[in-house]
């Protein structure tokens, strides 16, 4: 239901009418003074909400989208506006497109800064959403989405934000492994500004309260009060530039980390290389190396072994502050995580890799010229 409509050619609106002049106009109308509709230009009428909004009502079903309006739809629309002229905004409600392809519920502009609010409260899909937003975006103004039943549709978002999480991961569809994930988690407003750059927050409109993730219920006027103040907006922006620096970090942690995995398996779950030392070392026991040879040489290979099974505790141990041991919901024991701090951490995980790299390359080069001299004393 519309706050404004047309009188002898003037745009009115409602609320801004003292109840005298409001009196007045119900007795002019019913004498015959026509009130336009200045939605879709149908014949209206005039009266009050229950919490005594002065507001118009169309006269004959047009189909007008406008007729539709809740009046919880009506009475937040009058409260921001109330809030944005209290605070010394120019204020429009009901404000058209000069092509009149959007109307924005609430319209504020101070200094050059035009701020649209939207309350929505029928059901609208991420797409239709993201069509409406680009409307505003085209014209120059800043945005905000009050959705209702915003919990209901926080799937549809999450789904958007999670593949952003995994864009550019060198494994496509395999968890990067030692990653925090809940290092992630964020509300609907961040998901949706992060990846659509879109101001939404959550609306309760029956209690003309709003919420979002750090905020579960503030007043809508408010919230109104804080997006003038452009604290909304800085607060996304920063939420978002924040997420956008971690999960550069995770793109660029993620090979490593999926190399170290690698190093867990051969050094501690399934002792690859130590099993392959073993083997051979026992060959050369039962086989014809002098003593003293054979001495030095498992010793070059047990002490090289002991070497890196010391530097891989050294590297998961808490103080060398690589990993951490996290106690996450729902797992019974601590999990290693990697601790994705200053982009200094990644280049130590590298550098630890790369010695991890070095060290197995020369030890296969090692155990590859042993098992040659076992497969010679064999043939001989
Ligand atoms: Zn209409």
């Amino acid at each position: 239901m519309p706050l404004s409509a047309i009188i002898n050619g003037e745009t009115i609106i409602g609320p801004d009418l003292s109840e005298k002049e409001w009196a007045d106009l119900a007795a002019q109308h019913k004498k015959g003074l026509a009130i336009t509709m200045a939605c879709c230009g149908a014949p209206g009428h005039l009266r009050r909400s229950k919490r005594g909004t002065q507001h118009f009502y169309h006269a004959v079903d047009t189909g007008c989208g406008y007729a539709e309006e809740s009046l919880e739809h009506l009475e937040l629309k009058y409260l921001i506006y109330r809030t944005c002229k209290d605070a010394g905004w120019e204020t429009h409600v009901e404000f058209p497109a000069p092509d009149r392809s959007w109307v924005a519920d609430v319209l504020a502009e101070k200094d050059g800064r035009k701020v649209a609010f939207e309350i929505q409260i029928s059901a609208l899909s991420p797409d239709q959403l993201a069509e409406r937003d680009r409307n505003y975006r085209d014209a120059g103004i800043e945005s905000y989405w009050l959705l209702d039943e915003y919990l209901g549709r926080a799937h549809d978002f999450a789904s958007s934000y999670e593949s952003w999480l995994r864009e550019g991961d060198p494994r496509p569809g395999e968890r990067v492994p030692y990653l925090d994930e809940s290092v992630f988690e964020t509300g609907t407003e961040n998901h949706v500004f992060i990846t659509r750059r879109i101001r939404t927050a959550g609306l309760h409109a029956k209690k003309q309260e709003v919420f979002t993730t750090n905020n579960p219920a503030i007043p809508a006027e408010v919230f109104a009060r804080e997006v003038l103040a452009g604290n909304y907006r800085k607060y996304l922006e920063e939420t978002a530039a924040a997420f956008e620096h971690t999960r550069k970090l995770r793109a660029r942690a993620a090979p490593a980390l999926f190399r170290f995995r690698e190093f867990y398996h051969a050094i501690v779950r399934d002792r690859t290389y130590r099993k392959r030392a073993d083997r051979a070392l026992r060959i050369l026991k039962n086989g014809k190396l002098p003593a003293n040879d054979l001495r030095k040489k498992s010793g070059e290979i047990c002490s090289e072994l002991e070497w890196l099974e010391t530097e891989y505790r050294l590297y998961i141990s808490d103080p060398y502050g690589l990993f951490a041991w996290k106690r996450i919901p729902g797992k019974e024991r601590p999990v290693l995580v990697f601790r994705p701090g200053p982009a200094s951490q990644v280049k130590k995980l590298d550098e630890c890799v790369k010695r991890f790299d070095r060290w197995e390359s020369s030890f296969s080069h090692a155990m590859d010229v042993l098992e040659r001299r076992i497969a010679d004393g064999k043939s001989r």
